[in-house]
C-alpha cells in the first residue's frame, strides 16, 4: 500500500467513555489515533474487551464520541447532517460479526439485500431491482435461486455472504468489518476472507477489519493496529508487525499463533500472559499493560506511554523504546 494514496479516514485522539454508575467511567476507547488510506485494509486487533469494536463503531459515527475527532474524506463524521449524513450512510457500510443475528429472519434474501437499494433509490423499477440483487448474489458466490429464500435456510458462511451482499448493495467505498469471521467455522473463515480480498481488489474498497484472530488479520491487512484496554499499543505494516513485533503485548499475542510447519512449530516459544485484561472501568494509571508485562519498570507505573514512531511507519506505545 503506497503512502501516496489519499487518506480516507483520520481518527485523532478519539475517546469513547461510558458512565456506568457512581463515579465509575468505562473508558472503552481512550485517546486513539490512526489513519486509513483509500483502498487499504487496516486490521484492528486485540482481546475481547480491548475496545476495538467500540473504536470502530465510534469512528463510523454509530456511537457519539466523548472527545477527539474523526474525519472521513475531510468531513467531521460526528457533525454530519442532512444530505451529507445520508451520503455518508451510503458510502460507509458494516459487515457484522454474527450473520445469525444481523439478518432479519422474516425477510427474503432479496428484500434483505435490496433494503439499502430501496432507501437510497438506486434502481428505477422492480426489474432493475431483481437484476441488481442477482448480480450481488453472484458477486458473493451465491445464485439467483437463493433470492426468494429465508436466512434460516443457509449455512453460517452463506449467511455472511448475504451480509456482504447487503453491504455492497449501496456501492460503498468504506466497509467496517466487525469481526466478520469470528462466528464462523475455521474451515469457512478463509473463504470469507478471500472473498473480501477479491471484492476489495475489484471494487477498490477500503476496510477497517476488526478481529481478535491475528492469523487471519495478517492475511487481509496492509497495516495492523493492536489495541489494549482502550489504547493503541502498536501500529505498523502487516509484514513488519509479524516479523518484528515491538510491544510486549503484541509479542505475546503473536507467540500464541500456531505455525503450520511442524518443524518450526516445535520450536515456537509461547509467551504466556498472566492474568486477564483488567477492567476498563477506572483503568490503572501509567501503562495499562503493566500488570501483565514482565519488563515493567517504575516509569510504567507513573507515565502512560505515548504512541511514538520508532522506525518509518512503525509506531509503538511502550517505555522500552
Ligand atoms: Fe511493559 Fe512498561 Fe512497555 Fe508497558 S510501558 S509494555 S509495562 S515495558
Amino acid at each position: 500500500m503506497s503512502d501516496n494514496k489519499k487518506i480516507i479516514m483520520e481518527v485523532s485522539n478519539l475517546k469513547k467513555h461510558f458512565n456506568v454508575g457512581k463515579n465509575a467511567v468505562l473508558k472503552a476507547v481512550d485517546d486513539v489515533s490512526f489513519i486509513i488510506r483509500e483502498g487499504e485494509t487496516l486490521g484492528l486487533v486485540g482481546e475481547s474487551g480491548c475496545g476495538k469494536t467500540t473504536c470502530g463503531r465510534t469512528a463510523i459515527g454509530m456511537y457519539n464520541k466523548t472527545e477527539g475527532q474523526v474525519l472521513y474524506k475531510g468531513k467531521d463524521v460526528h457533525s454530519l447532517k442532512g444530505k451529507e449524513k445520508k451520503a455518508f450512510s451510503k458510502e460507509v457500510q458494516i459487515i457484522f460479526q454474527d450473520p445469525y443475528a444481523s439478518l432479519n429472519p422474516r425477510m427474503t434474501v432479496s428484500d434483505i439485500i435490496a433494503e439499502g437499494i430501496d432507501i437510497h433509490g438506486l434502481v428505477a423499477n422492480s426489474k432493475e431491482r431483481i437484476e441488481k440483487v442477482n448480480e450481488l448474489l453472484s458477486l458473493v458466490g451465491l445464485n439467483k435461486e437463493h433470492a426468494s429464500r429465508f436466512v434460516h435456510e443457509f449455512s453460517g458462511g452463506q449467511r455472511q455472504r448475504i451480509g456482504i451482499a447487503r453491504a455492497l448493495a449501496v456501492e460503498p467505498n468504506f466497509i467496517m468489518c466487525d469481526e466478520p469471521i469470528s462466528a464462523l467455522d475455521v474451515s469457512i473463515q478463509a473463504q470469507v476472507v478471500n472473498l473480501l480480498i477479491k471484492l476489495q481488489r475489484e471494487m477498490g474498497l477500503t476496510y477497517l477489519f476488526i478481529a481478535h484472530d491475528l492469523s487471519m488479520v495478517k492475511h487481509i491487512s496492509d497495516r495492523v493496529a493492536v489495541m489494549y484496554l482502550g489504547t493503541m499499543a502498536e501500529l505498523t505494516t502487516s509484514g513488519e508487525l509479524y516479523k518484528n513485533p515491538l510491544h510486549p503485548y503484541t509479542q505475546a499475542l503473536l507467540s500464541a499463533i500456531p505455525i503450520p510447519d511442524p518443524k518450526i512449530e516445535r520450536t515456537r516459544k509461547r509467551i504466556m500472559l498472566e492474568g486477564d485484561v483488567p477492567s476498563p472501568i477506572n483503568p490503572p494509571e501509567g501503562c495499562r499493560f503493566r500488570g501483565r508485562c514482565k519488563y515493567a519498570k517504575d516509569i510504567c507505573k507513573e507515565q502512560r506511554p505515548i504512541l511514538k514512531e520508532v522506525a518509518p511507519g512503525h509506531f509503538v506505545a511502550c517505555h522500552l523504546y
